[in-house]
Order: structure tokens, then sequence, then C-alpha cells
């Protein structure tokens, strides 16, 4: 989509630091970090949020997790444990519309869900 955040940042008009990128999906560390290790993961296709995934379209949603558990390995997270986040519309706080998996950790976080 041509004037999505996200879709020019994975087109390289916007600059981002990256951390994992394939044919399916990119990753780059978020500008407003959360935590102190805090990674948005995307599909490269744009999907505007978990309202939108369909049988299909769903398979880069698997491909996601797979990435985000080898990425918690390299970032030194797998075992002290992190959260994979992904908010859905306005009471969500979503705010950007280009479905995105938030990769956090790095440090104890708070136990509460919302
Ligand atoms: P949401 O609130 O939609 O779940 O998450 C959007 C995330 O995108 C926020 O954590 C925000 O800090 C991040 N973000 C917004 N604009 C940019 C940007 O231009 N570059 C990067 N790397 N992250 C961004
Ligand atoms: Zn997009």
């Amino acid at each position: 989509m041509m004037d999505c955040l996200f879709c020019r940042i994975i087109r390289g008009e916007i600059p981002s630091k990256k951390v994992y990128e394939d044919e399916q999906i990119y990753a780059f560390y978020d500008i407003a970090p959360m935590a102190p290790v805090h990674v948005l993961i995307v599909p490269k296709v744009h999907i505007t949020s978990v309202n939108e995934v369909t049988e299909a379209n769903s398979k880069v949603i698997a491909h996601i997790y797979e990435v985000a558990a080898r990425l918690a390995i390299e970032l030194g997270i797998s075992e002290s444990g992190y959260r994979i986040v992904t908010n859905c519309g306005a009471d969500a706080g979503q705010t950007v519309f280009h479905l995105h998996f938030h990769l956090l950790g790095g440090a104890a976080m708070n136990t509460k869900m919302c």
C-alpha cells in the first residue's frame, strides 16, 4: 500500500534498523522501545490487522512465529523470556494499521495483560 508507514519501511523508503528479512517478512527495531529488546515483525504483504487474517493469508503468521523463536535466541532472550504482542484496533491501542508483532524482552515485564 503506497502510503502505509510499514509498507514504506519494507520498501526502504523510510530508514529502519533491520534485524531480519526474507521474501515473506521483515523485522526491525521499534523506534520507541518499550523493553530492552523491542523488535517489530511484519508481513511484507499489507494486512491491516488481525481482523484481516484469513485462510488465504494466514501462513505468513506461522512463519512469523518460527522466525520470532529464532530471533529470541539470537537476541539472547529465549531463556529469560519474552512476550509477542499484536494490537488490533482502537481499544488495543493499534497505531500503525499494517499487521505487526511486537517481540519484547530483556527485562521482567508487568504481569498484567491489560
Ligand atoms: P502499535 O501501537 O500499532 O501496536 O505499534 C506501532 C509501533 O510502531 C509502536 O511501538 C511505534 O513505536 C512503532 N513505530 C511507529 N513509527 C515507527 C517508525 O517510523 N519506525 C519504527 N522502527 N517504528 C515505528
Ligand atoms: Zn502496509
